[in-house]
């Protein structure tokens, strides 16, 4: 704090309006649409084909269309779409699938029913997502061991931002695996003139509400190019059975979207080019106002990304977050645990395998409020309030010389 500032001239500063920001707001979102929802949910309740109705398929169209997949089949969850994706790999016991160790605990959950074995990778301090001389590492050891096959390399878009799938899939190439995408932040990235869900052979996206592309309840997609790997997912969400046959031709899981999740979704989907828009001027805003301040997210060239969160790094986090959150400013910790610190995971733990930059970005983090409905004054008075945070805290206390 500057010497100016002193306990007498802080009686005579303006007294700061607090406001309310949070992290993300989905009310602001559905006042925006909620008469066209109604309409579609409607024509659902009057139809009444709940389960993979003409909705789903609608949106499977419009979908692929969206990601210029070949195929875009819609599915439960982004965790099923992960374990669905996997099983029509016919990924199983014995199998490794390469995961950054810096990602949500549903990226390992979704390997593990299968008896397959989730190999952490470290990731890159400044994009987040996968480090790739470290995954070309953890593929060699596993190699070298001679107990797992290596066999699925699982990038994921961490915040929405595209792993590294040029130096990935030379990687994959290299060493015969395959890479299928944990794609569930991304929709609406993309690198060059390729959007997500056409980024690898096969990727698989959520549709959780808070998601870039959210649903008012449970749902994703598994995206890909390939006809065998499509006709696959579409045997396994529906028990492994084709049409209205009874026979079960390959194992399978109840990993159907429901229609009313697909009615909302495609109106969604008609506002999300606007408001990845929208994402990408807030992101630009706080990149501006954050400059010098706190470390901003890194975007290499040609890369595109929805935005999922807006992430920055901060030695003393807590503290920091609860003077914002004391401040109406909500913030998220997306992760403070990275996978080989989660209890359900510890039999996949290596302990020669340092994993570093993981465990320092779990104490690092911070997401800051960002929505396509986020107005910019609320930007200005998030970073007004973080800066103020910041410097309380390397001063000590509030009013401290
Ligand atoms: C949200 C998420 C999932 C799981 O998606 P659900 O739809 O919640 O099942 C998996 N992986 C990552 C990286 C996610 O962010």
């Amino acid at each position: 704090m500057s010497p100016s500032n002193t306990s007498a001239s802080v009686a005579e500063q303006p007294k700061i309006v607090r406001r309310s920001v949070n992290l993300f707001d989905l009310k602001r979102q559905q006042a925006r649409m909620h008469e066209r929802i109604e309409v579609r949910i409607a024509a659902v309740l009057e139809h009444g084909q709940f389960i993979l109705g003409p909705e789903v398929r609608e949106l499977e169209e419009k979908l692929a269309e969206f990601a210029g997949a070949k195929h875009a089949i819609a599915v439960s969850s982004g965790r099923d779409a992960i374990t669905m994706m996997l099983m029509a790999l016919d990924v199983g016991p014995g199998d490794a699938v390469f995961i950054p160790a810096f990602t949500f605990s549903a990226t390992a959950g979704a390997i593990m029913p299968l008896g397959a074995t989730p190999v952490f990778v470290d990731v890159d301090p400044v994009t987040f997502n996968m480090e790739v001389n470290d995954l070309d590492r953890a593929i060699r050891q596993v190699q070298a061991e001679g107990v797992l096959t290596p066999k699925v390399i699982m990038p994921v878009d961490l915040y929405g931002l595209p792993a590294d799938y040029p130096a990935i899939t030379e990687i994959a190439d290299r060493h015969g695996l395959i890479v299928a995408a944990d794609a569930a932040q991304s929709v609406g990235g993309g690198i060059g003139d390729r959007n997500v869900g056409a980024l690898a052979p096969i990727s698989a996206a959520s549709f959780y509400p808070t998601k870039p592309l959210g649903a008012y309840g449970d749902g994703g997609a598994v995206f890909t190019q390939n006809d065998d790997l499509a006709e696959a997912v579409r045997l396994i969400r529906t028990h492994g059975r084709q049409g209205d046959g009874d026979e079960a031709i390959r194992l399978g899981m109840t990993g159907r979207l429901d229609s009313i999740q697909a009615a909302v979704l495609l109106v969604k989907l008609d506002a999300f080019p606007a408001e990845l828009e929208a994402r990408n001027e807030i992101a630009r805003e706080y990149n501006k106002r954050l400059n010098g301040i706190v470390p901003t997210p890194h975007i290499p060239d040609g890369y595109r990304t929805p935005f999922a969160l807006y992430t920055t790094k901060l030695p003393e986090r807590d503290t920091v977050r609860a003077r914002l959150q004391e401040d109406g400013v909500g913030t998220g910790l997306f992760y403070r645990i990275p996978l080989h610190r989660h209890p359900a995971f510890k039999r996949f733990v290596r302990d020669d395998v340092p994993l570093a930059v993981s465990d320092r970005l779990a104490n690092e983090v911070i997401s800051l409020p960002i929505h396509p409905d986020l107005e910019m004054d609320e930007v200005a008075y998030v970073v007004e309030r973080l800066e103020e945070a910041i410097s309380v805290r390397a001063d000590g206390q509030a009013d401290g010389a």
